[in-house]
């Protein structure tokens, strides 16, 4: 997409976080700034090219399906063979997120040396921005350093390095973990930049959406009773088990358990707006696909995954791993019902909306979801659109010392809200003269 660039990404408020552009521009223009609670590119136009390689990979501006597939397949892609599993090794599926499938996988293709490096989070504050570091081995006993490697980090993480190295060794191969947006930028950089497919594992992270950075000034306000915050586990099994409530680690050696409701009613306050334009829960474009198993079938508070095999790629991976993992074979749409991928359907429609409303500021036409065909009136999902937009705005203006309820009564007496609720108003008529 040449002659835009990646600061209309983030201007547009389109930006996922991926970090994915910084380290594929030739000329070393792009660095970052926190916006609104996310680390966003900021392009030096003194230095650009206008070379078009950043927003071409960029997947803030565009996610693609085969073309004129339904709503649903777009949401559900490929599948070769999916499962329930989960670690053999009672240590690991403790430590993990749900299962310990990811760590096992990665483990095991590591040690049989058929990867030669894997990209890894490895740390549980988010006072900074989170970025992906290279490992050739994982130990995670707890008197290692890779202790910190497992578990779930809700929060956009930077890709950056991951993409500086697949450039710098084209014939190593390299296992990247993400979540969607994340495998659809760096898929967009293999193709991109003519690299060997076969050599990239690709892991994808189920994924509702994250958490913009302000959520560590959130919980810093409302639960460390002016002691410092160092860690949080957003999922912890130490406290009754999968799924797992927060874990809060302070700097005086303390901690504290939150309930999980804690996380979870944050999400529509915290989440980025990108987000609110994404269909892809299930990472269509991973090799492998892993999430929670919410199915009931070997269900257990001790944890276990929801896993797609989706390309040869990740049957190889998956069969590498195998001795390791206790699993059973589970039909799809049982996973796909577990995860309630009706909502995800609306996210369509609010690209829809959001793509005119680009056009109409910006005058640039994109396609959020290229290649999906819409069988509902986009204009039913207005309301609600601008309602969710409505309590981003709060995650996004959070003022850290403050509450979200709090600012949720300002935000109900305040004569801007008493404007837009007019202006839903407008827009309920609206869509009923219009049927
Ligand atoms: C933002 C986010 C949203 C999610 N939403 C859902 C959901 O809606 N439904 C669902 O079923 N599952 C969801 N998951 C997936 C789930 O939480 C587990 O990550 C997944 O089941 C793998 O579990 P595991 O025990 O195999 O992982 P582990 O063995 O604990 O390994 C997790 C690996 O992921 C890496 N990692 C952690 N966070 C990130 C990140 N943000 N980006 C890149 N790598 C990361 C870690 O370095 C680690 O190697 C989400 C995960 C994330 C990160
Ligand atoms: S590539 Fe990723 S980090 Fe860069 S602008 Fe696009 S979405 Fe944002
Ligand atoms: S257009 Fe090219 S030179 Fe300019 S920021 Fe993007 S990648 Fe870098
Ligand atoms: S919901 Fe989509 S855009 Fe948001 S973080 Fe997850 S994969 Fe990325």
């Amino acid at each position: 997409m040449k002659n835009i660039t990646v600061a209309f990404t983030a201007r547009a408020g389109l930006c996922t976080g991926c970090g994915i552009c910084k380290n594929i521009c030739p000329t070393k223009c792009i660095s970052w700034k926190r916006l609104k609670g996310q680390y966003v590119p900021v392009v030096d136009s003194n230095v650009c090219v206008n070379c078009g390689l950043c927003s071409d990979v960029c997947p803030g501006l565009e996610m693609t399906y085969p073309s004129n597939c339904k709503e649903t397949e777009a949401i559900i892609g490929n599948c070769l063979t999916a499962y329930n599993a989960w670690s053999c090794d009672p240590k690991i599926r403790h430590l993990s997120a749900s299962g310990g499938v990811i760590t096992t996988i990665v483990s095991a293709l590591l040690k049989s040396n058929e990867y030669n490096v894997a990209f890894l989070v490895d740390e549980y504050c988010y006072d900074h921005q989170l970025k992906t570091k290279p490992y050739t081995d994982i130990d995670v006993s707890p008197d290692s350093a890779n202790y910190r490697l497992p578990k779930s980090r809700y929060l956009a993480v930077s890709h950056e390095n991951a993409v500086a190295y697949i450039l710098n060794n084209k014939n190593d191969k390299v296992i990247l973990i993400g979540t969607a947006c994340a495998i659809r930028g760096l898929d967009n950089v293999i193709k991109r930049m003519g690299l060997m497919r076969e050599n990239y594992l690709l892991i994808g992270l189920f994924c509702d959406s994250v958490f913009n950075y302000n959520i560590w000034d959130y919980y810093s306000t409302a639960f460390s009773s002016g002691k410092t915050l160092n860690n949080i586990h957003f999922k912890d099994k130490d406290s009754g088990g999968w799924p797992g409530n927060m874990k809060m680690e302070y700097s005086d050696g303390s901690s504290q358990f939150l309930d999980k409701k804690e996380r979870t009613s944050m999400k529509e306050y915290f989440m980025p707006e990108r987000c609110l334009y994404c269909a892809d829960k299930l990472n269509v474009k991973a090799d492998l696909s892993v999430g929670d198993n919410y199915t009931e079938q070997n269900s257990s508070s001790l944890g276990s995954n929801s896993v797609v095999i989706r390309t040869s790629i990740g049957e190889k991976a998956w069969n590498a791993a195998g001795s390791l993992l206790n699993c059973e074979l589970i039909a799809y749409d049982k996973i796909q019902k577990a995860q309630f991928l009706d909502g995800r359907c609306h996210h369509l429609y609010y690209s829809k909306l959001e793509e005119r409303k680009i056009q109409r500021k910006h005058g640039i036409k994109l396609l959020l979801n290229n290649g999906v065909n819409l069988s509902n009136k986009v204009i039913d999902y207005e309301y609600s659109w601008k309602k969710q937009k409505d309590k981003i705005k709060l995650g996004e203006d959070y003022e850290p010392g403050t509450l979200i309820k709090d600012q949720i009564a300002k935000q109900n007496s305040n004569s801007s809200y008493i404007l837009a609720k007019m202006e839903r108003i407008y827009y309920s008529v609206r869509r009923r003269i219009m049927r």
